[in-house]
Order: C-alpha cells, then sequence, then structure tokens
C-alpha cells in the first residue's frame, strides 16, 4: 500500500517552521511496509486543505494528516476531513471529560475553545492521547483511510506507536527491514571510494549515505516480498560486509551520538575527562554535559578565550605565545597539559584554532585548528583545515576532538 502524508499549518510554510512529522512517520510506515508516494505541505485554510486531501484520494488509499487539531480557529483538519467524507460531526461527553481532567490536574479551568477537540468524525476510531488534549482520529473505510495526527511530535509519536501502527500493520504489502551505521574519521567521498564495490547498482537493499560536517551515516533499506526474514537477510549480507569495510570508523550502530559513545566508554573504563577550549567556546563541553550521567566521568571544562586566560589558568607559557602564536600545536599541547594537570583526569582534551570568517592568515588560513589529547601515556596533536562557516568550524573542532578520544578508548 501506498501513503500520502499531509501536513496542516500554516507555520510550515513560513521560513521559520519545517515539518519533521512526516519524516518520523516515513521511518514508521516503512516499517510496516507501507511506502509514502507523496507528501504535500498546507496552510490553516478550508478550500487548500479540502482540495489537498481531494486530490489525495486521487492518488493512494491511504492519506495521514498531522497538525490542525488544536483547539483555536485556525484548526481546521477534523471539520475539512468530516466535511470531504460528507460525514456528521459528533461531540462526544466522554472526551470533553478527558479533556477537563487533564486540565483539572494542572490546576487549570478547560477553556470552553478546548471543547471542539471533543468532536468526532462519525465512524472514526478515537486514537486516545495521554500527552496533549487533542484526540486522534482514525478512519478505515474500504474506498479510502485516514488518520488524522496532531501536530506537536510529542503527541503525535506515542499515538502512532501504540495505536496507527497496530492498525496500519494490515495494509503493509512488503516485508521492509532497515540498518543505520555512523562513522567517524572518514570524508563522505572516503567513505563511498571504499564501499563503492559494494553498493553499486545496489537496488534491495537500497542504500542511503547522509553526510552532516564530521559525521556520515549509513542507512540500509530492504524489502522482502514474502517475508520479514528474506528483508533482514538482504540487509545484513550488505551490512556486514559494509562493516568489515570500515569497522574503524563505526562508532555505532544504534543511531547514537559521538559523545554518547565516548561517555559510555569512559563510564565503563571508569575513566575520567577535562577539556580546555578555545575557539569552540564551551561547545565541546556542552556536547558532553548533554549527556545524562555524564558527571561519572567529566570533571570539568574551560573556555580560555584569550591568551591572558590561557597562561592564567592553563599555565601556558607567555614565550609559546609570542613565539608560535595562540592557535599552534605547541599551545594546544600546553592547554592539554595544563587541563589535566588542574584536573587531575586520565584524559584531557584541548581545542585551539581560527573559526572564521576573519582571523586568517597565509599560513594559518580560516579553518585551522589544532585538538590535542592527552591520554594516560602521551599526548598528542592534530592538525585540521576545516571548511564552512564559523558554526561548522566550531562543530567539526568538537567532532574530531571526540573522535580522537573514542579512537584511542575503543582500542585502548
Ligand atoms: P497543531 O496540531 O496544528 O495545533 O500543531 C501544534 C504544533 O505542532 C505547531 O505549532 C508546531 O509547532 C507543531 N507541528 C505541527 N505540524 C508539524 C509538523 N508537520 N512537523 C513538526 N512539527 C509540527
Ligand atoms: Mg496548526
Amino acid at each position: 500500500m501506498r501513503a500520502e502524508i499531509i501536513a496542516v499549518g500554516s507555520e510550515l510554510l513560513t521560513p521559520y517552521k519545517l515539518d519533521t512529522n512526516s519524516l518520523y512517520l516515513t521511518e514508521k510506515l516503512l516499517e510496516v511496509g507501507i511506502k509514502v508516494a507523496y507528501k504535500t505541505v498546507v496552510g490553516d485554510n478550508r478550500e487548500d486543505l479540502y482540495k489537498a486531501i481531494k486530490d489525495a484520494s486521487k492518488r493512494v488509499p491511504l492519506i495521514i494528516l498531522t497538525g490542525g487539531l488544536g483547539p483555536t480557529e485556525d484548526d481546521i483538519t477534523r471539520e475539512v476531513v468530516a466535511n470531504f467524507l460528507k460525514k456528521e460531526l459528533i461531540l462526544k461527553e466522554e472526551i470533553i471529560e478527558k479533556i477537563r481532567r487533564h486540565f483539572e490536574v494542572r490546576g487549570i479551568k478547560m477553556p470552553d475553545i478546548n471543547i471542539r477537540q471533543a468532536f468526532v468524525i462519525e465512524g472514526a476510531l478515537v486514537m486516545e492521547n495521554n500527552v496533549g488534549t487533542a484526540p486522534g482520529l482514525w478512519i478505515d473505510e474500504e474506498k479510502i483511510k485516514i488518520a488524522l495526527l496532531p501536530g506537536p511530535p510529542r503527541e503525535l509519536k506515542p499515538m502512532v506507536e501504540n495505536f496507527l501502527i497496530n492498525e496500519l500493520k494490515k495494509y503493509g504489502s512488503y516485508n521492509y527491514y532497515s540498518r543505520t551505521m555512523r562513522i567517524v574519521g572518514l570524508t563522505e567521498s572516503e567513505t563511498e571510494e571504499k564501499i563503492e564495490d559494494i553498493i553499486s547498482g545496489l537496488k534491495n537493499p537500497w542504500i542511503n549515505i547522509l553526510a552532516i560536517p564530521g559525521q556520515i551515516e549509513i542507512n540500509i533499506l530492504g524489502r522482502g516480498k514474502n517475508s520479514i526474514e528474506e528483508a533482514e537477510d538482504r540487509v545484513n549480507e550488505v551490512f556486514n560486509r559494509i562493516l568489515e569495510r570500515l569497522k574503524d570508523y563505526v562508532f555505532t550502530l544504534e543511531k547514537e551520538s559521538l559523545e554518547e559513545v565516548v561517555g559510555k566508554l569512559l563510564k565503563k573504563r571508569g575513566e575520567s575527562l577535562s577539556v580546555a577550549e578555545s575557539c569552540t567556546g564551551g561547545l565541546l563541553s556542552n556536547r558532553i554535559t548533554n549527556i545524562s550521567g555524564s558527571s561519572a566521568y567529566f570533571e570539568r571544562g574551560v573556555v580560555t578565550y584569550s591568551n591572558n586566560a590561557k597562561m592564567e589558568i592553563l599555565g601556558v607559557k607567555s614565550e609559546t605565545l609570542k613565539k608560535h602564536g595562540a592557535v599552534s600545536r605547541e599551545t594546544a599541547l600546553e592547554m592539554v597539559e595544563g587541563i589535566k594537570r588542574l584536573s587531575k583526569t586520565d584524559y584531557g582534551l584541548a581545542i585551539t584554532g581560527i573559526a572564521g570568517p576573519t582571523g586568517g592568515t597565509g599560513e594559518k588560513p580560516v579553518g585551522t585548528v589544532f585538538i590535542a589529547l592527552s591520554t594516560p601515556q602521551k599526548s598528542e596533536v592534530f592538525k585540521y583545515r576545516f571548511i564552512g562557516d564559523r558554526e561548522k568550524i566550531k562543530w567539526q573542532s568538537s567532532q574530531q576532538a571526540l573522535y580522537h578520544l573514542w579512537k584511542h578508548l575503543k582500542n585502548g
């Protein structure tokens, strides 16, 4: 079965908000063998939405709508779908009660406008919303199937997982299976070159290579006509061959972030980390501390942006800064040894570089970054020349710092 997703919301047609629900929905639908053939984004406008639903119904037998189930005047999805199906909207007392309780436990009286959310399209199944107020609806008819889901991702996801997926399982015509690996330390072209002979011309499984600065993700999606095992076999065969080639660079098979994986390794080993940052301005510390439980291994992070801070806090020598500059192998080394001396951790990381767009020179162009890693055995400095804007250069610096630590932890 093929489906169309219609994302409803005028904000999705502005420069400020992107429809991300459809990405999630596409993944979930594929898991039960339903392929998304079309996506539409439409504003909060009755005529436009009506037309979008009508067009979709001519193309596919399954339409998934997200958004427009809120309590305000501009939330029109329920009404327009009822109109399209020529069905009544019926007010359900038990839903009003549920919404009333949702407000009550928060000590608020239910605003009258929320009663709108208790209207159900005749014949539709109600999908409970345990996170917010708008229930979802599922219309399963011979000719057309329509799901109405709330816009907020945190409300939509549990509804899909607890209810909709089970309904849709009946209609999947293929069995899909997918696996993912994430890679660090290789560029996209280096990655492709290493596995070109494996992936060229492949249709089933289908390979998708996604690059963000400093990280590559390989998705392998397989299809089985008769069974899920057939899809799994196809995927695993290719997956294992690719993994064998790239194993030195694959840091997760579970879609984890690099900071998560590094954190787990440090925790397992009972070891500690401190960092000294210049051009990344705390980004590396931020990423490390985004992981819950990081206090078990992260001792401290300092931002030493000025020369003075590098000398005063980390003990970088004035002669070093004068002779080699703040962005140099020598300074990075003294930074990492300084932070380790202060914090007495097993590992230290230090970053100093030129994030641009100003401040570059012929000898040290924008994007020149020195990353120092200190392990219990030795200290090492790596020189990089990153490309991109300021934010990208900062990101890649933090990524490569984590990469060097990961590489050491993984092998050591
Ligand atoms: P609604 O159900 O239309 O009232 O949507 C409520 C909120 O959900 C919106 O303000 C958005 O922040 C969010 N939202 C709606 N549609 C989407 C979408 N397709 N992708 C991501 N977020 C969405
Ligand atoms: Mg809306």
